[in-house]
C-alpha cells in the first residue's frame, strides 16, 4: 500500500513487523506517537533525546505497540506505563523539561475515518480501506492534543534496581 507520507509509511511498516499484523489500532498508535513527538520537539526518541520520555498509555491494545515501535520506549525500560482505562489515549512526558501532551482519539474518530474511507477509497472495502483511511485522514479529524501538567513521583521514573541485602533479592531503588 502506498501512502503520501513516506515517513508515516516507514513507521507503520516497522510497527507492523513488531506487532505481527497491520490494523487500524496500530496505525492509530503510530499517529498518536508521531503527533506527540512533534509537539514535544523530539526528533529521534530512539536516540539520547528519548531517554527523558515517559509515556502513560490508557489502553492495553494495538495502539500501544504502535507507540512502542515509533518511540522505542518500552515497559521493560520503565518508560511506558500501562494504565488500562480502555481509552485510545496516551500522555507523553518529557521529564527534563516537564513538557507533557496527552494525545487521544477524538470521540467521533470512527465516523470520520469511515467517511474518509468511503470518499477516498470507494473501491476498497473492509480492513484495508479502514487502515488506509486511518493513515491518511487529517490529524484534526483523528486526534485531540491537550497540553497537560503531570507530576511524576520518583517511583514513576526509569531507574536502577539494587540488591536488598537482608532479603537477598532485587528491587527498584524507589521501592
Ligand atoms: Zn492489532
Amino acid at each position: 500500500m502506498y501512502w503520501a507520507d513516506g515517513n508515516l509509511q516507514v513507521m507503520v511498516d516497522g510497527a507492523e513487523k513488531f506487532h505481527g499484523h497491520l490494523c487500524e489500532g496500530l496505525v492509530l498508535g503510530v499517529r498518536m506517537a508521531l503527533a506527540a513527538l512533534r509537539e514535544l520537539g523530539i526528533e529521534d526518541s530512539k536516540g539520547p533525546a528519548g531517554k527523558d520520555l515517559v509515556i502513560f498509555v490508557e489502553t492495553d491494545r494495538c495502539p500501544v505497540d504502535g507507540i512502542i515501535a515509533v518511540t522505542g520506549r518500552t515497559p521493560g525500560k520503565r518508560s511506558i506505563k500501562m494504565m488500562d482505562y480502555g481509552k485510545p489515549a496516551a500522555t507523553f512526558i518529557e521529564t527534563r523539561s516537564s513538557n507533557c501532551v496527552r494525545v487521544s482519539a477524538r470521540a467521533d474518530f470512527n465516523e470520520k475515518v469511515g467517511s474518509f474511507a468511503k470518499s477516498c477509497f470507494p473501491r476498497m472495502e473492509g480492513k484495508p480501506a479502514k487502515v488506509a483511511a486511518m493513515a491518511m485522514v487529517p490529524e484534526n479529524d483523528l486526534l485531540r492534543l491537550q497540553r497537560v501538567g503531570v507530576e511524576l513521583c520518583a517511583r514513576d521514573l526509569p531507574g536502577k534496581s539494587h540488591r536488598i541485602h537482608k532479603l537477598q533479592r532485587w528491587a527498584m531503588k524507589s521501592r
